[in-house]
């Protein structure tokens, strides 16, 4: 590989990584998830205020149920 293309490849692996703290910066910025952890619908930005939320309403509501019914 010739020099100016190792120095290219480098730069395109430093935006790539870049891009990818970006995105995980975004994930950490919310008090809560931004999506789903089941079914990876955006989460409504009401519930999303709620700390530890990760679930949509009805992902949560069916995932209450089933914990409900597991452990009774
Ligand atoms: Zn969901």
């Amino acid at each position: 590989m010739r020099p100016e293309d190792w120095a290219q490849e480098m730069e395109l692996r430093e935006r790539e990584a870049g891009i990818a703290e970006k995105q995980l910066q975004a994930l950490r910025s919310g008090p809560g998830y931004s999506h789903c952890k089941d079914c990876g619908e955006e989460i409504e930005k009401e519930r999303r205020a709620i700390k530890g939320v990760k679930r949509c309403i009805f992902c949560q509501e069916r995932y209450e149920r089933d914990f409900n019914r597991c452990h009774r």
